[in-house]
């Protein structure tokens, strides 16, 4: 029996209001975005940046989980796997008793009919869709409308013959269920390049050949079967993980843009390279405005909260350390004290703690930024938590 999909919410988002508001907002947080987005306490003077925090792909999702739950309170409801990349929100969703199929235990094959499945703002692959259809599940589908564009724009290479080179994580949902749209086609080639060095060696690729199987081997699962370079490399259309570096993706683009113009001539360039902007206006945002906010204001120290697998959080965490000490935090518990602080550091796969992480005296300028998965109640407890912990330490000469 076909799947039932809700795309457009579920008529409910007036009764859940309040328990979003309840969950995930902060008076504080409210507070500083009407006081020029500054907050002195003692000796610490907060900038927080000016586009921070949940966006609005997660900001449906979440919605239209809690109203999952409110509309289904007696059937068995589902999310693929986390629905944002924020410990807190999934935990609390588990909470509310919806179920994560990616938990031990749990399995994809058991559900029927009777279940409610929530599909995340990143996507379900084009294969995990057609099974929960084949299943006959109803389907909550919060894919954001800027991945759309990008899935878009993938099925357009590939019935135009063009191999869809994607700027992302391989292992990331989103990644893997943007590739798989490419694969609707029945040739449509994909590569995925996680960065510049990774563009460059293929660009390398297209300008002088090269040897096949180094290059088969070197890409393995981020190539769709059967893919060909010395076939496949000839016509590209560029498309982005929305969370990636959004200077990043436009570097790869050029790369591939340049390359191909050398390789086939520039006058021909349109038959053999494309690209749209599928950049997502709020990673775009984001990313923005932690550049003016490392401009405007000299800052000792830069905070960034956010899950530890959140892609755009880990951008932002990447941007801001390349200017100012920086700390990429899960949540207010990581400030341990005035002197010990858990973190991941730029480029580290895992959460360390350091010591000394706040300067001992004198005036205090602190940055904080919190990435797209991120909730507003999570930032104002880091606030209070830095806040707490600065004035903790001995009084400033300039400030005593
Ligand atoms: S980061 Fe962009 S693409 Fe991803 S959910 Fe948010 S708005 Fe949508």
């Amino acid at each position: 029996m076909p799947s039932v999909i809700f795309r457009k919410g579920l008529d409910l988002k007036a009764a859940v209001a309040s328990e979003l508001a309840q969950d995930y907002r902060s008076a504080l947080v409210d507070e500083l975005k009407a006081s020029d987005y500054t907050h002195r306490s003692g000796r610490m003077t907060l900038h927080l940046a000016r586009e921070f925090g949940f966006c609005y792909g997660v900001d449906r999702a979440v919605d239209y989980a809690y109203q999952t739950r409110r509309k289904f309170p007696d059937k068995r409801v589902f999310l693929t796997g986390e629905i944002i990349h924020n410990p807190h929100v999934n935990d609390k969703l588990r909470a509310s008793g919806v179920r994560f199929l990616d938990d031990p235990g749990e399995s994809a094959a058991a559900l029927g009919t009777d279940d409610v499945v929530i599909l995340p703002a990143f996507g379900v692959t084009v294969g995990t869709l057609a099974q929960f259809d084949r299943q006959g599940c109803t389907l909550v589908d919060t894919t954001c409308g800027s991945v759309l564009n990008v899935w878009k724009a993938v099925r357009r290479y590939a019935e135009h013959g063009f191999t869809s080179v994607i700027h992302g994580k391989i292992h990331h949902e989103e990644t893997r269920a943007t590739a798989s749209q490419a694969l609707k086609s029945p040739r449509g080639p994909f590569l995925v390049v996680l960065d510049r060095v990774e563009a460059e060696a293929v660009c390398r690729y297209i300008r002088h050949g090269g040897d096949r199987a180094v290059f088969l081997e070197a890409f393995g699962e981020a190539m769709s079967p059967g893919f060909d370079p010395d076939r496949d490399l000839s016509r590209v259309g560029l498309a982005n993980q929305t969370t990636m570096l959004m200077t990043e993706s436009l570097e790869v683009g050029d790369l591939f843009r340049v390359a191909l113009g050398e390789r086939y001539g520039a006058e021909a360039i349109d038959d053999h390279f494309r690209a749209f902007d599928t950049i997502c206006s709020a990673t775009q945002d984001r990313q923005d405005a932690v550049v003016a906010l490392l401009r405007e204001h000299p800052l000792d120290l830069m905070v960034v909260v956010g899950g530890y697998n959140s892609s755009n959080t880990l951008n932002l965490a990447r941007m801001c350390a390349e200017r100012v000490p920086t700390y990429h935090i899960a949540d207010d518990d990581c400030l341990v004290s005035p002197v010990e602080i858990r973190h991941r550091p730029v480029g580290s796969k895992a959460e360390v703690a350091s010591s000394g992480w706040l300067p001992p005296s004198g005036p205090l300028r602190v940055g904080l930024t919190a990435g797209a998965s991120t909730p507003d109640n999570l930032v104002g407890a880091v606030i209070l938590r830095l806040a707490a912990c600065a004035d903790a330490l001995p009084p400033s000469p300039v400030n005593s």
